[in-house]
């Protein structure tokens, strides 16, 4: 899963991206609303938190501009106390919830989860099933019965998103994006080997899914 930070008080947005990536989510962090907008207009994005008073243009505005452009990515709006009729101005321009500053990283945690759930995909916040083959997010490992087996970071993201997207054949360059992000200079190969060791991981356990290769194009579960 890809988050994208939008808040301009760097200490903030700093401890936000550390807390997302621990729990295993990739995370793109800016600082004014410009950027904010560059990057949310790309559409690689699972969530967006967008702060509402930013530097360049406002969260609202930013909103705004998000939706007209027919981008259905979730966000959620930070706001302080005192700006209540922004709330309720950014709800009405397609915001998908919000929270108050201050608030617990918890709460913020929760409404991700909540607002990145695919209808009938996940079985629980923990869990993601595909046809009895399980992924484990607290303890980042696959699961086939009785078997399971840990796996590495970008193992489970890219497991996570072959997962989430099961009849479709993920091309490569959606998942160097998703995963490594634009400025990444990863070769195709490498992808490649995290394959590989996700195979065999798949073979140890036991499970009867597969990678599949589409060639030249990307890879797919069956
Ligand atoms: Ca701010």
């Amino acid at each position: 899963m890809k988050l994208l930070i939008v808040e301009d008080e760097i200490q903030l947005a700093d401890a936000l991206s550390e807390i997302l990536k621990r729990s295993r989510y990739s995370v793109d962090t800016v600082y004014n609303g410009i950027d904010g907008l560059d990057c949310a207009l790309t559409g690689v994005y699972d969530c967006i938190v967008l702060d509402i008073m930013l530097p360049g243009m406002n969260g609202i505005d930013v909103l705004k501009n998000i939706r007209n452009e027919k981008i259905s990515t979730p966000v959620i709006l930070l706001t302080a106390r005192s700006e209540i009729d922004d709330k309720i101005n950014g709800l009405d321009c397609g915001a998908d919830d919000y929270l108050t500053k201050p608030f617990v990283t918890g709460e913020l945690l929760a409404r991700i989860r909540a607002l990145t759930r695919r209808k009938g995909e996940i079985v629980d916040d923990d869990k993601l099933d595909y046809n009895g083959l399980e992924l484990i997010k607290s303890s980042a490992a696959v699961k086939w019965q009785g078997n399971d087996v840990k796996l590495s970071l970008k193992e489970y993201q890219i497991m996570e998103m072959l997962m989430a997207n099961p009849r479709q054949i993920l091309p490569k360059e959606r998942i160097i994006e998703k995963i490594w992000g634009y400025e990444s200079d990863v070769e195709y190969n490498n992808i490649e080997v995290y394959i590989s060791f996700l195979r065999k991981k798949l073979v140890s356990i036991s499970a009867p899914v597969q990678i599949k290769t589409a060639r030249g194009i990307g890879y797919f579960l069956e």
